[in-house]
């Protein structure tokens, strides 16, 4: 905690815990480079980790890492703790910004997670059971570690929470609505930033309607007017809406009933195919990486990106459509913001949108990559989901 105010020697972690994975970036009480960043990886199993410094060099972990130190989150983070210790002995950390992925209906903005606010988060694990648990596993080793500094839940569902009724609804008796059975939508903190980015670089546009394709390997779509979310292609699970690496996106309810009754698989199964097997991985059988699909030529690779291409498309049509019409369209995300040739494809038969490309700037992952006479704007803006969780900490915790 600061001294009398004085925050110049506090720090704060933020974490963003996976299933396997556990990223960190260390910020300091003021700026917006991170001081140290990085992840650690196949927590579990053999966990590597890899951690950088402010100018991206490798950061050598602290001495005396035991093998099975990365074998638990909590083992992971005590493991980025004392390589913290070592580089920054001075550093007091004040705060820990986590991501959590879903706040519910009540979450619509960061907070620090009280006893009451963890065990809310607690109950809404059904909602995100793949992703929730681990998410708070997080939480609980910075707890552990640091008794007594504040925990700021920052959540991906939160952009989402103003969207209207009837994007935020399914077509389901009225009973599962106030269950909480609803289109949530996530990657929002991902959407808060590019919503900020563009305010910064075309205010006027920032204004009107705007599509946000954020392209990784989960991926979604979201159509925001004057900063403020409207829809979004993901709904209840992160499953929705667009191909992704290795998640099926949209589906008809009525082949998970096959799937039951026909082939009788158990919902641990089919959770299983939907997660895991599916999206550009099931499509190819070769890869969930869209640069091992664009480089392997072959027609199985090709339906995969020729699908992952299609669903963008619809997903686009449809979310311009609940805008009355479409002024910009963001690409971000590992692949929105690489792949030259998706967004080439996705981009191409728009033109009655008034979407046009100019090739040279989409070739040179230039900001702006439409033509210079198209009528809708087309970026490129990179995403910074950790830094939209530092800000949120600043603000929660009253640093400055
Ligand atoms: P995550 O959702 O895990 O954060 P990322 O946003 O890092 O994922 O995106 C990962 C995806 O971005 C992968 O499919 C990867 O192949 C793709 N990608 C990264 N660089 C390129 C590139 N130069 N060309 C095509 N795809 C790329």
């Amino acid at each position: 905690m600061a001294v009398n105010g004085d925050w110049s020697d506090c720090g704060f972690l933020v974490l963003n815990a996976g299933s396997s994975s556990l990223k960190v970036a260390l910020f300091a009480a003021t700026g917006d480079e991170a001081l140290l960043s990085g992840k650690v990886e196949k927590i579990g199993q053999d966990g590597v980790i890899q951690l950088k410094d402010a100018q991206g060099q490798a950061l050598p972990v602290a001495e005396g890492v035991a093998e099975g130190d990365l074998g638990t989150h909590t083992g992971a983070l005590m493991v980025v703790i004392r390589t913290i210790q070592r580089h920054f002995p001075a550093l007091r950390l004040a705060a820990v910004g986590h991501r959590i992925v879903h706040g519910g209906p009540q979450f619509n903005a960061p907070l620090v997670i009280t006893p009451d606010v963890m065990q809310t988060l607690e109950a809404l694990a059904p909602f995100a059971p793949l992703h929730q648990p681990h998410n708070l596993a997080g939480v609980r080793a910075a707890m552990a570690a640091f008794p007594g500094v504040p925990q700021v839940a920052c959540f991906d569902t939160a952009f989402h929470r103003d969207q209207p009724f009837v994007n935020d609804t399914f077509g389901l008796p009225s009973r599962y609505y106030e269950q909480g059975v609803r289109r949530y939508g996530f990657h929002g903190l991902s959407y808060e930033y590019i919503t900020g980015q563009m305010r910064q670089l075309a205010p006027q546009l920032a204004a009107g309607r705007v599509v946000v394709a954020h392209l990784g390997n989960g991926a979604s779509m979201c159509a925001v007017h004057d900063g403020r979310a409207v829809a979004c292609s993901m709904g209840f699970s992160p499953l929705d809406g667009l191909a992704m690496g290795t998640r099926c996106g949209q589906i008809d309810p009525g082949v998970l009933l096959y799937m039951l009754d026909q082939e009788k698989l158990s919902s641990a199964e089919i959770a299983r195919v939907l997660y895991h097997e599916s999206g550009l991985l099931g499509l190819s059988d070769l890869s969930n990486d869209m640069r091992t699909l664009e480089a392997a030529g072959t027609p199985q690779a090709q339906r995969a990106i020729d699908y992952f291409v299609m669903r963008a498309q619809r997903e686009l049509g449809a979310l311009a459509a609940q805008l009355g019409g479409l002024d910009a369209l963001v690409f971000s995300g590992g692949i929105g913001e690489n792949s030259v040739l998706i967004r080439a494809r996705i981009c191409e038969r728009l033109g009655w949108m008034g979407i046009e490309l100019d090739p040279a700037r989409n070739a040179e992952h230039a900001t702006w990559i439409s033509a210079e006479q198209a009528r809708t704007a087309v970026l490129v803006v990179r995403t910074h989901e950790e830094l939209v969780i530092a800000r949120s900490v600043r603000a929660v915790v009253g640093m400055a």
